[in-house]
């Protein structure tokens, strides 16, 4: 029988994990092909620890070219055309078939979908926006007074931590530098932190936050940032923190979260109805297509109370594993057992070298069970390691 190829689009989080479990899963001989646009991988959770000035981006990079030291072809290239019907895929330059697929494509930050954004805002999402935010924060010692805006773009955005975690980080990195006159103010669409993890959890975090002396204002839509005047305008939401009419706020820095929508390269694939996130069986991951699978952030997986999977690492590193596991065993032609349990954990850095660790089960039909440990010390520490390990354990 001839070899087998499978793709595995985008080399993020949950692509680099499938590929490397399939690579150990499969035999020798099978092609397994990571398409990614990007040459390198740098691991998100760590981005706020290079805003607040603790993790030089180096330290948390990895070259995608070491897949092919793995026994996993790379190809850099951006995918343009996904035709789920001839079993093809084609990038920049080539056109790839393939006998099995997995879409881990993930969810691309638009930051021009809201008007402002890319003049206005250190995008805390990337690499280069969390340095400048580093430099930006530390700018405040030459001036006196001021605020920080923490502003969520829109729903829905990868890591319901982290907007939390950027405003608690950003008033640890103030008060380090004996800097304490300047506000830190959070504004999101959300009606609390954190919704799909309950209110409970949600009073926590809102209760962090006053602890620390942040402001944060929910159910705000921001409509549209002015960068000469240092201004976000937001429609009038009703929130109960809202003036009435249409609310204007001014910041002197505003750390963002951009807009998100589903990657490029889905458009007329079929996998989505709409173009958008791929809808996916919430226990295999297989999608309408014969032979292709998606997982992590570029797909669409209902929980309870008509809320969507939270788009987060630890969702797609655990779908990576079970699709890989069904792959491999699909090839051998053996059965296969695992399924996508909906359990995840997320640490939650507050600063002064601490963290607090939400954990639970996302997919409960009853809703989201989902406790949070108070910050500590360990907490902040087992993240360090978690760090470590998963860059050396997954990270091609
Ligand atoms: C600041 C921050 C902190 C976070 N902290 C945590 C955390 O503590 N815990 C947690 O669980 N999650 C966290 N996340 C979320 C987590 O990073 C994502 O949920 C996770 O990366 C999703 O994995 P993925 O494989 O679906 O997508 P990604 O990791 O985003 O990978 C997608 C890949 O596809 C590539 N790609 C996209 N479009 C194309 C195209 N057209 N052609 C070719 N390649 C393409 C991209 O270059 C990328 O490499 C955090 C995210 C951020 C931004």
């Amino acid at each position: 029988m001839a070899n087998k190829t499978i793709l595995v689009l985008g080399g993020g989080i949950g692509g680099t994990v499938v590929a490397r479990r399939l690579r150990k899963l499969t035999d020798p001989a099978e092609r397994i092909v990571v398409v990614d646009k990007e040459s390198s991988f740098c691991f998100p959770p760590s981005l706020l620890w290079i805003m607040a000035g603790t993790r030089k981006p180096h330290r948390v990079t990895r070259d995608m070219a070491n897949f092919r030291r793995l026994g996993i072809e790379f190809l850099q290239e951006p995918v343009v055309e996904i035709d789920t019907k001839e079993q093809k895929v084609t990038t920049k330059t080539q056109v790839i078939g393939y006998d099995r697929m997995v879409v881990s494509l993930g969810t691309r930050l638009a930051p021009e979908k809201l008007e402002g954004f890319e003049k206005a805002a250190h995008n805390i999402y990337s690499v280069k926006g969390a340095l400048d935010a580093r430099d930006q924060l530390m700018s405040f010692r030459q001036k006196s007074g001021g605020k920080v805006v923490i502003l969520v773009s829109s729903l829905p955005y990868k890591c319901p931590a982290a907007p939390y975690e950027a405003a608690l980080l950003s008033k640890w990195v103030l008060d380090r530098h004996g800097i304490t006159d300047v506000a830190v103010e959070l504004y999101t669409p959300e009606p609390f932190p954190m919704p799909v993890a309950g209110k409970e959890v949600g009073a926590q975090v809102s209760t962090l936050l006053e602890e620390n002396g942040i402001k944060a204002y929910f159910a705000h839509q921001v409509d549209s940032i002015d960068p000469d005047n240092r201004q976000l305008t937001f429609f009038p939401s009703g929130g109960e923190t809202d003036t009435g009419g249409t609310r204007l706020v001014p910041y002197d820095i505003l750390l963002g979260i951009p807009p998100h929508t589903p990657p490029h390269g889905l458009k007329g694939s079929g996998l989505s109805p709409d173009d958008g996130f791929i809808p996916v069986d919430p226990e295999t991951l297989q999608t309408s297509a014969d032979n292709v699978f998606a997982i992590g952030d570029a797909t669409k997986l209902p929980i309870a109370d008509g809320k969507m999977l939270p788009k987060a690492g630890v969702f797609a590193e655990a779908e990576g594993k079970v699709v890989a596991a069904e792959i491999a065993a699909g090839l051998k032609g053996k059965p296969f057992n695992a399924r996508f349990d909906g359990n995840g954990q997320c640490f939650l850095e507050t600063g002064k070298g601490m963290a607090g660790f939400a954990s639970g089960n996302f997919t409960d039909s009853s809703g989201p069970k989902v406790s949070l440990k108070q910050p500590s010390t360990r907490w902040h520490l087992l993240k360090v390691a978690f760090e470590r390990w998963w860059l050396w354990r997954w990270a091609p």
